[in-house]
């Protein structure tokens, strides 16, 4: 069920319960129009339900949907007598001939049986197509009494609910009251003893269907990140036309109770001033407060001006801040043309980026573990992720936590509420007041200050340009001096270096590709010179940008730290590259982007195989000999089978794949068979390459099936970089320039004391390394321990956490269930 606001990927999340409910042998029902939906079960048109006659069906809280056919209680009829079983090629709505998922609403008819192809091609859908809405009749004890019938007469006992906090309130009320549901159906003899018995429990599971990710206990929830790439579209779009008129916007973006949203598009798009619930200002305060950050870009020649302000933006004392009153602000008191723009619903609408839909259907599946591994004495859970870890949370305790975040507001304890909230917030709001305002608050004393250099090297990622932005204005904000080197070492060796100022790097949040230039040198093209240079332009800290090649630089650097005094500084790696193949990294900068761009590009494809029927796409991917962006391209996408390097292409494994795609074909629905894509990353097999297989595909599928091949070559480096990856960008940057910062202060002090004068090694091999995401941690690797881990031949990690999903996509493309029949 999906239940409250809509939210994309509530569809992905929807496909993945079913599949893998029926691959785990359960049946599967969805129920349209959230808990109205159970409510209202499956009846003819105009009755009401029995027994419960103040349970209102002739009021609609939502539109019906008609019947086409006109056969809605002969459904009905089959649906709780149905003697048939959905499998793997058949759904009940591809047998009746209501395979669009719009035409699911058959009237009268709310809980409906459905096979594994029914939520064929639900992946890039937005909003959710089983319908959602706002119940009141569930509210009431009736209602809740006539949904418990509605589940047990459907042989339903248990239910994956995929909403906001209401509608996981409204599951954990009914699982609380299902012992007394079940009595008191008994007592009016409207279930038997032995459905009494047999449902004595509900297992409940909840997913936090939400754009606002306004759920504590969780990260992110599933939506959000797509509501801020429709943000930031526009705010990206609003940008130009603020700069060419040398306007102020103020855009006003959802979120309640929660900033989420309005931090998180202020620091992915440049803005200058956000307006959040949990970090109030005081009184009337902001208005001068607001002006003077503005002005001081204005003094500096910025010609645009841009404020986002959450819809439950408050100030210390409760009172609403509005975009109007903004807007009055900076009209009367900076006298700047202003306008405001509200983007409403839009926040909502569109397919899913890849997050969410991983996300959705990631989570899908530990929804079905959990209430498959329930017992009577375990919780309800909510499912969750923390840092890229999907956890179980007990799910009134994520609620109330949630719950507890308004009333903390309510309260005026807004630190108490913003400790409420993930990690990732706090850093985020410290983050935007470093990029966000020219200030000599924060500047260190003139012998701490340092000069901190910042180079890119490999190949272009996105976000490679916001934390170069984060890292100058940083250090602007410190009183440090970052010297910018461009393209790589050779640059370096040729003093191609500036220092650039806080305007300069105004736009790089959101520039794709690398603004210093990259190549693949590495500091071994000479490393004498190197050593030389840096000594030159007297860098103390060296912040690298980049993928495999960032982390050998560290390497070689560290390694040469005997011979060289010059590389004795603090040194750290920040991952950016598409691949993703950093050792012991979870995430680097750019794979976001990049995966968008597959998935976008997949979309298209699959459309185009799907127009043609029975048609195969065979997509490549870039990524090296790491199959990072295929599996996740491929998980993403639907894809039905993905090769990587790591796993590689064998002739037996390759004869096993198009046996199942003839099964699979076999089973389509005559008439409604659909394309499917299969990715394949460039270096899985340098026999089986992209174009044997398509042939051996063309060749084997004979009358069944056709095939086709497309490259996607440099366009996976994506154009603009997606939010995630610019916010991510900028909250790292700004742990290395910390980490940089102390790290060359211990330094000085050492070596002007104790170690120079016993002459003992001034530094350590902890001083060179790369940032990393691991787990829910993120850490400061040593690149010496790093080398430990990674296959350098390969250029790849020697484990990575994504292998497990290889396994996934094959399962969700019914190729794992298919090799048994
Ligand atoms: P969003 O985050 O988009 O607001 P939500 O799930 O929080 O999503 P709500 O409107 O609060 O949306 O709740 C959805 C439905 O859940 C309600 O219409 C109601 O049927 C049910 N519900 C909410 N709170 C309760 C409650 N306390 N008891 C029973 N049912 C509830």
């Amino acid at each position: 069920m999906t239940s409250g606001g809509d939210s994309a990927g509530m569809n992905a999340a929807v496909r993945s319960v079913v599949k893998m409910a029926i691959f785990r042998g359960c049946e599967a029902f969805v129920i349209r129009e959230g808990w109205e939906g159970l409510v209202r079960g499956n009846q003819s048109p105009d009755s009401t339900p029995p027994q419960t006659p103040s349970v209102s069906t002739s009021q609609p809280t939502f539109a019906d949907t008609a019947d086409p056919k006109g056969k809605a209680s002969d459904r009905n009829q089959q649906t709780e007598q149905s003697d048939f079983v959905p499998t793997y090629g058949e759904g009940e709505l591809l047998r009746e001939g209501v395979g669009e998922a719009q035409e699911l609403g058959l009237r009268g008819r709310y809980i409906i049986r459905v096979g594994w192809d029914d939520v064929r091609g639900w992946m890039d859908q937005g909003g959710t197509l089983i319908g959602t809405a706002r119940s009141k009749t569930f509210r009431t004890p009736e209602g809740r009494e006539q949904a418990a019938y509605n589940l047990i007469i459907n042989g339903i006992d248990a239910l994956a609910v995929c909403g906001g906090d209401g509608s996981l309130t409204g599951a954990d009320k009914l699982r609380a009251e299902w012992p007394d549901l079940v009595s008191a159906l008994k007592s009016k003899g409207r279930i038997t003893e032995e459905q009494a018995t047999k449902f004595a429990h509900l297992n409940i599971v909840g997913l936090v269907g939400s754009i606002d990710n306004d759920m504590a206990t969780t990260d992110i929830t599933i939506g959000a990140s797509t509501a801020l790439q429709r943000i930031c579209e526009s705010v990206d779009s609003i940008s130009s036309t603020a700069a060419s008129h040398s306007r102020a916007f103020v855009v006003e973006v959802m979120g309640r109770h929660c900033g989420w949203l309005a931090l998180m598009a202020g620091i992915a798009t440049g803005a200058d001033y956000v307006f959040i619930p949990e970090r109030p200002p005081t009184g009337q305060e902001w208005h001068s407060e607001m002006c003077e950050v503005l002005q001081k870009h204005r003094d500096l020649g910025k010609r645009k001006s841009i404020v986002i302000v959450a819809e439950g933006a408050i100030d210390r004392e409760l009172n609403d801040i509005t975009p109007e009153m903004i807007k009055n602000v900076l009209s009367d008191d900076l006298g700047l043309d202003t306008r405001v723009t509200t983007l409403g619903h839009t926040q909502r609408g569109g397919k899913p980026d890849a997050n969410d839909r991983i996300l959705a259907t990631l989570q899908g599946i530990e929804a079905v573990d959990a209430v498959l591994e329930a017992t009577p004495e375990t919780p309800s859970y909510v499912i969750g992720i923390s840092e890229n870890k999907i956890t179980r949370i007990p799910l009134m305790f994520a609620v109330e936590q949630t719950q507890k975040v308004a009333k903390l507001i309510e309260s005026k304890d807004f630190d108490g509420a913003l400790a409420l909230r993930d990690p990732e917030f706090a850093e985020g709001l410290r983050a935007f007041k470093y990029i966000s305002q020219i200030t000599e608050d924060e500047r260190v004393p003139e012998k701490k200050r340092m000069r901190m250099g910042v180079i890119h090297v490999g190949a272009p990622a996105g976000g490679m340009n916001a934390a170069t932005r984060t890292a100058v204005r940083y250090c602007l904000a410190k009183g440090h001096e970052a010297v910018v080197i461009y393209n790589g070492f050779p640059g370096l060796l040729e003093d191609n270096v500036s220092m650039l100022t806080w305007l300069r790097v105004d736009g790089w949040a959101t520039r794709g590709g690398s603004e210093l230039g990259v190549n693949r040198h590495l500091p071994d093209i000479d490393i004498g010179a190197v050593a030389a240079k840096l000594q030159e332009h007297k860098i103390e800290g060296l912040l690298i940008v980049g993928g495999f090649e960032a982390f050998s630089s560290v390497k070689i650097l560290n390694d040469n730290r005997d011979r060289y005094p010059a590389f004795r500084i603090p040194i750290v790696g920040l991952p950016a590259t598409i691949s993703n193949n950093v050792p012991m990294n979870e995430f680097s900068l750019g794979s976001d982007t990049s995966l968008n761009a597959l998935v976008d590009a997949c979309d298209a494809v699959k459309q185009s195989a799907s127009a043609s029927r029975n048609r195969v796409f065979v997509v490549e991917t870039q990524g090296g000999k790491c199959g990072y962006i295929a599996v996740m391209g491929a998980l993403a996408a639907g894809a039905v089978l993905v090769y990587t390097p790591e796993v590689g292409i064998g002739l037996q494994q390759l004869g096993k794949d198009v046996n199942f795609l003839k099964k699979r074909f076999l089973l389509d629905v005559k008439g409604k068979s659909e394309g499917r894509l299969v990715i394949r990353n460039e270096k899985s097999s340098e026999v089986f390459t992209t174009e044997v297989i398509t042939k051996i595909l063309k060749e084997e599928g004979k009358s069944l099936f056709d095939a086709r091949s497309a490259s996607l070559g440099h366009t996976l480096q994506g154009g603009v970089p997606s939010p995630l990856d610019r916010v991510r960008a900028t909250r790292l940057a700004l742990k290395c320039c910390e980490f940089l910062e102390s790290e060359a202060l211990k330094q000085r002090s050492s070596s002007s004391s104790h170690s120079s004068k016993t002459g003992e090694k001034s530094y350590s091999d902890d001083t060179a390394v790369m940032i990393t995401i691991q787990g829910s941690t993120i850490c400061f690797t040593a690149a010496t321990e790093m080398a430990k881990n990674a296959d350098m031949k390969n250029r790849r990690g020697k484990t990575a956490w994504w292998h497990e999903l290889k396994a996934l996509v094959e399962l969700l493309g019914g190729r794992t269930a298919l090799a048994e029949l």
